[in-house]
């Protein structure tokens, strides 16, 4: 009964050797959810032997090509291992007319559909749910329409049951003051910190957060660890973001491409 999540990017806009785009593999039950799909992800999930197949759902923030430009790569090849069973992508609205032109022009060979859900909530909204995990999206605060998610794990009536664990997938977003409340009390929160506090100025220009506002978030919604991703290639030293972080949410990581978090289970 695992809650695990896998860091397969954890770049900015651009990608890197050693680096990658945005997406994570959340792992629940044995059964996998991706959340966002930058280029490489199809890779990426090879090389943490990640099976496709097993892939339930996949949710989008935005369309920003760092978080989107390996989903048609995937769809592709989940075609081509045969997938049959119909699959349910969420993502904001402007996301549709992105997979109508992918279906109408390679749309033939796709052996399964493709069940669009599109996200225009101001508020949190169950959007999922399968008996292992439901998820609500919320917006977030971009440049462009963008929703975190909040994974909670079903435990229905299991014998000797435990409190179901939660992670909550925040970017990208520049701080806003009900996030914290819409997340609060999560185990685990991966926050966006694109830039160091001394780069505050692009955080505001391009609706991104610093390392002491995802800190800020993670103390605000009293989460149990914070994770930090998605940083600036201007910055190669990762201390930098994680030591700011610190003095205010002591209990921070920061995560690098193949990290591997699981939530253990409480009772
Ligand atoms: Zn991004
Ligand atoms: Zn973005």
């Amino acid at each position: 009964m695992n809650f695990s999540v896998t860091m397969l990017g954890t770049a900015s806009a651009v990608p890197f050797s050693d680096r990658n785009p945005s997406a994570q593999a959340l792992s629940v039950h044995g059964r996998l959810y991706l959340l966002d799909c930058g280029e490489g992800t199809q890779q990426r999930l090879r090389q943490e032997h990640l099976s496709f197949v097993k892939i339930q759902a996949i949710f989008i923030s935005h369309i920003h090509g760092d978080h989107l430009f390996g989903l048609f790569g995937l769809l592709n090849t989940m075609s081509l291992f045969h997938r049959t069973a119909p699959l349910s992508i969420f993502g904001p609205s402007n996301l549709a007319p992105v997979l109508d032109f992918f279906l109408n022009t390679f749309g033939a060979q796709l052996g399964f559909e493709l069940v669009f859900t599109p996200l225009t909530m101001e508020e949190p909204e169950e959007i999922f749910s399968d008996g292992d995990l439901h998820v609500s999206a919320f917006p977030l605060n971009h440049n462009t329409p963008c929703y975190g998610f909040l994974c909670t794990e079903e435990v229905g009536l299991r014998r000797n049951a435990w409190k179901p664990r939660t992670y909550a997938y925040c970017s990208d977003t520049a701080p806003f003051p009900e996030l914290p409340n819409w997340i609060k009390g999560v185990d685990m929160l991966y926050h966006e910190a694109t830039y160091p506090q001394e780069l505050a100025h692009k955080a505001q220009q391009y609706f991104h957060s610093t390392s002491l506002d995802a800190a800020r978030c993670a103390a605000e919604a009293e989460a149990g660890t914070l994770i930090i991703g998605h940083y600036s290639s201007r910055i190669k030293d990762l201390s930098i973001f994680v030591n700011e972080c610190r003095t205010i949410f002591a209990n921070t990581v920061a995560a690098d491409d193949g990290d591997i978090f699981e939530i253990p289970m409480e009772r």
